[in-house]
């Protein structure tokens, strides 16, 4: 079964707002067996909507609509529906007395407008909505024979959830029945998607006649790779397939199933019994915080010095100043003196340290921008490597960061 999503709302033409409900419902639909076929933004005009909604009807059976649905004048699409499906907007007492009680709850003053909240097509079938005035309303309607779907939401990412997974999504999956999905994914880290695409190439040509679907998402520094697939033994097919994958591109794999990097760096050191410590120049402690942003990182990770003036580097974390006068901040030598430092001081198992010319600006005649070196200081001794990374800072510092814990992961699961 086939869907399409319209976002409604002139804020999101103009960039104001970034459309996240169409991602989100994307996801849901196809988690449960939808395929999303087109997703498109529109103005908060009724001619837009109609028109929107022509096409969508023509093309598929259900159409999801977000937004619009605000008690103010710039909110149109409720009117627009009722006009649509020539239907009258008829007032609902059951709904306004939800809003009157959730008015109360909040000891707001109730305005009109918020109580023409509570007029709705007569035609449709009303989704409570508890989390907000506006109600979702689900319109059955026949196009050239066949009973199609049009489901109306609010704007508001979380309403717009509430509503999905407890009305829509239900009412779907009743009203169709839809194939299973199976899908599995792995996150790789250090390697562009052309390159990966590259190793796997022969297996991946393959995959269509085996009815599995592949996608690369790619984001700085990362590759998520996803391999679905529907009908009987997708599992197993999907499964299978994975593993092929694994064989064929493990070394470039951190983890599975939904995990994050950081998450599977947790597991992995708390797995070892092991803790670390980072000493960050050019990465400001961006590996502490995305280490820290995961729950239970307390068990494993100590802490960090942001050690970004040269002072720095060496009254705190003792790194021999002739050193930094000799080769510089950004070096082998001193990244080194960094991680060992920082290890010492914290006493952890491992320690990883960043020094490196984020950019846009300071390069050197010897060190171009995007020259950062990162070490990893070991039981086994320390390890050192020279990352040669772009001009945006923002990106090289996200990719260092990754780098980073991507290597740690890879000692680990070598150890
Ligand atoms: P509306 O239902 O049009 O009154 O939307 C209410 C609010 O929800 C707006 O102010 C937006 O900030 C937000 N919103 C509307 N559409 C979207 C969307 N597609 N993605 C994320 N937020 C949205
Ligand atoms: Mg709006």
């Amino acid at each position: 079964m086939q869907a399409e999503i319209i976002t409604i709302g002139d804020e999101l033409l103009l960039g104001q707002t970034v459309d996240t409900n169409s991602a989100w419902m994307g996801e849901e639909l196809r988690k449960k067996g939808v395929s999303v076929n087109r997703i498109v933004s529109i103005s908060d005009r009724p001619s837009e909507i109609s028109a929107a909604l022509d096409e969508a009807l023509s093309r598929v059976d259900l159409v999801l609509v977000t937004g619009g649905l605000g008690p103010t004048r710039d909110d149109v699409t409720k009117h627009t529906l009722a006009d649509y499906f020539n239907t009258d907007l008829v007032l609902d007492q059951d709904v306004l007395d939800r809003i009157t009680a959730w008015f109360e709850g909040r000891k707001l003053k109730m305005l009109p407008s918020n109580c023409d909240q509570a007029l709705l097509p007569e035609s449709c079938v009303i989704l409570p909505n508890p989390r907000g005035t506006a109600m979702g309303m689900w319109f059955d309607t026949l196009r050239e024979g066949k009973d199609k779907v049009v489901v109306s939401m609010p704007g508001v990412p979380y309403e717009m959830k509430g509503l999905m997974e407890e009305e829509v999504m239900p009412r779907v999956e009743s009203k169709w029945s839809l194939p299973v999905r199976y899908q599995k994914t792995v996150l790789t880290q250090g390697i562009g998607e052309s390159f990966l695409s590259a190793i796997v190439h022969d297996w991946e040509e393959g995959l269509e006649s085996r009815g599995i679907g592949i996608a690369y998402l790619p984001a700085p520094g990362q590759v998520r790779i996803r391999l679905s697939s529907i009908g009987e033994d997708a599992d197993s097919r999907v499964d299978d397939a994975m593993k092929e994958l694994l064989d064929q591109a493990g070394e470039h794999v951190v983890a599975e199933d939904g995990m994050s990097l950081e998450e599977a760096l947790i597991a992995a050191l708390g797995r070892a019994e092991a803790s670390l410590s980072t000493a960050e120049s050019c990465t400001g402690g961006s590996i502490a915080a995305r280490l820290t942003a995961i729950p239970g990182a307390s068990a494993v990770f100590e802490g960090s010095i942001v050690a970004y003036a040269n002072g720095i580097k060496t009254h705190v974390l003792g790194v021999d100043a002739q050193l930094i006068e000799a080769h510089g901040a950004v070096s082998e030598e001193v990244v080194r003196a960094m991680a060992e430092g920082v290890r010492k001081a914290m006493k952890t198992t491992y320690a990883l340290a960043t020094s490196g010319i984020a950019g846009p600006g300071g390069a050197t005649p010897t060190k171009a921008v995007g020259t950062i070196w990162i070490a990893l200081a070991s039981p086994k001794g320390t390890h050192t490597r020279c990352l040669q990374l772009g001009n945006h800072r923002g990106r090289n510092i996200a990719r260092t960061a990754l780098e980073c814990m991507g290597w740690l992961l890879r000692e680990l699961r070598s150890a």
